[in-house]
């Protein structure tokens, strides 16, 4: 079991020592190699503006290598056993465990999350290793005869191919193994291209699934300052056979365009603006606890954070006054330090972009009941606000906002409730609040998202599977669906053993 704190007397020694065991070059074909140019770049920490680590930077050609060595890899690894796989990703959940606290310590150092909260994550991490190792091995075909007699049908689950994986910084060891673990499990190659602002965590990961016995050029990492100088070249490279991305919807599109190309098998989990319903029926104490967990977490940067808290207009102002008690009692700080609830936020230009959320929104009439400014550095941390009398149309409420902020606005009737929800071009996650059970189960028939948790404020599971609707993606992660989608499945006709007699 790990400790929630860091012991301040020894913080400086262990980050020493977790920063000298993460690789910081590239990882291609079983190698940690420098970039062919030399070049590097660095990895800061958001809550004191430092440097924590400076890493390899991919060039084209070590996109080029990578994908080389992903698609050499690909026949000998499809041959694999499933259960062989499988043996692979349950050590690396035993290795997940062993090392939880230097993979949450990075976490908090690259990204900003409260320790507490990075362990959470790693819980999370472990659970989708271990989860897909058990269903590794499982993704069963089917034998049938045709209707007409004439053939016997046998249909089977095969790898997809060589994968490019793209993961965002916000969760950067639950989204990379999210990707890895079933593509692992599938029989797929791949090559992970981690977030820029936090790739220590990838670096890590990658070794620790190399010390679980994945054989070399299964996995390739590729971190790079230059983000098309990876894709670019991977992307129009004619072995790849599926992309899987997640990140915000503008660079999503973008990505899809340049898959068409080569007509990819693509896997997108893209931005969320979540609507946070609470009837006038609700458990307001439950509602409250909800709305803190689906707004706050991870410093409100979710894609299923609930970006705007709708608000029946008969229990508005008791929801407001608890949720507001709440906030207020929240601590900012160094997430590093015990007791800390809201880290910095992941770069300063993320805290000025939800600083021009708020003053833009104040400016259209909106109150600020509970904070609304930034807290001084060093570090980029903003305070957790609340905000009433929230015009319909500000950009606070038709934004993904991605930080501690949440808008309340009200409404009079279920109707109204539905069409506000859905009055946005994303369809991830939803909270809906009500202690009638047939309303919460109608909501979920009339509102277009891809989640929806009924009087639960956090509903990711790694056995559940997660992915939007609408502008939010396509196709899901998590249970047998998300390893469904690195496979793709090939029938074969066969004569009729009869007619051959
Ligand atoms: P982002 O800017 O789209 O970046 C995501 C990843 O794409 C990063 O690795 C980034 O590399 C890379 N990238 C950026 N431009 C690229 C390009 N032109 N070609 C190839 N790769 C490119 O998103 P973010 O700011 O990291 O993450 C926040 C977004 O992710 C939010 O919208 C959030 O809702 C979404 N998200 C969705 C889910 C989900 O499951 N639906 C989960 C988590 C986050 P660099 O770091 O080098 O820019």
């Amino acid at each position: 079991m790990s400790s929630t704190t860091l012991d301040a007397s020894t913080l400086g020694t262990r980050i020493d020592g977790v920063l000298q065991r993460t690789p910081t070059g590239l990882l291609i074909g079983g190698h940690w190699r420098e970039a062919s140019d030399g070049g590097t770049f660095d990895v800061e920490n958001p809550a004191t503006g430092e440097v924590l680590a400076t890493l390899a930077s991919a060039t084209r050609e070590d996109a080029q290598a990578a994908m080389d060595a992903a698609a050499d890899a690909q026949e000998y690894w499809a041959r694999t056993s499933s259960r062989s796989r499988s043996e692979i990703l349950r050590r690396a959940f035993d290795l997940v465990q062993e090392r939880a606290e230097d993979l949450a310590l990075l976490m908090t150092l690259e990204m900003g999350k409260p320790f507490p909260e990075a362990l959470g994550e790693v819980k999370y991490g472990g659970g989708v290793l271990r989860g897909v190792s058990e269903e590794a091995g499982r993704g069963y075909g089917r034998d049938s005869e045709a209707p007409e007699g004439t053939l016997r049908m046998l249909v089977k689950r095969k790898p997809v191919g060589p994968c490019l994986l793209i993961t965002p910084w916000n969760f950067p060891l639950a989204m990379a193994a999210r990707k890895v673990a079933p593509a692992v499990a599938a029989g797929c190659t791949m090559v992970l291209k981690p977030a820029r602002l936090t790739p220590l965590t990838s670096q890590y990961f990658a070794q620790l699934m190399i010390d679980a016995g994945l054989p070399p050029g299964v996995l390739n990492v590729v971190a790079s300052a230059s983000a098309g100088n990876v894709s670019e070249p991977i992307l129009a490279d004619p072995r790849l056979r599926k992309i899987s991305f997640t990140g915000s919807t503008p660079v999503g599109k973008q990505l899809m365009k340049l898959a068409t190309d080569n007509v990819l098998r693509t896997s997108m989990e893209l931005g969320g603006n979540g609507p946070l319903i609470v009837f006038e029926d609700a458990d307001i104490d439950k509602a409250v606890a909800g709305a803190m967990a689906a707004k706050m977490r991870n410093m409100g940067e979710a894609c299923t954070a609930a970006n705007r808290l709708l608000v029946h207009e008969d229990v508005a102002e008791e929801f407001v006054t608890e949720l507001a008690a709440r906030m207020s009692a929240l601590t900012v700080g160094d997430g590093t330090r015990e007791g800390v609830d809201v880290g910095p936020l992941v770069e300063a230009k993320a805290r000025d972009s939800v600083e021009e959320f708020v003053k833009e929104a104040v400016d259209g009439g909106a109150r600020v009941v509970v904070g609304g400014s930034r807290v001084n550095g060093p570090g980029y941390f903003f305070q957790p606000t609340l905000l009433t009398n929230v015009s319909r149309d500000a950009r606070v409420i038709r934004e993904e906002v991605f930080g501690p902020v949440a808008p309340v606005i009200t409404f009079a009737t279920e109707d109204e409730a539905v069409e506000l929800a859905n009055s946005t071009e994303y369809g991830l996650a939803s909270y809906v609040f009500t202690e009638n059970i047939s309303r919460g189960l109608r909501i979920g028939d009339r509102i277009e998202f891809g989640l929806m948790g009924l009087n639960v404020g956090v509903i990711s599971n790694a056995a559940a599977p997660f992915g939007g609707v609408k502008q939010s993606g396509i196709g899901r992660e998590g249970g047998a669906e998300g390893i469904a989608e690195y496979t793709t499945l090939q029938y074969v006709g066969i004569e009729n053993p009869w007619d051959a007699a």
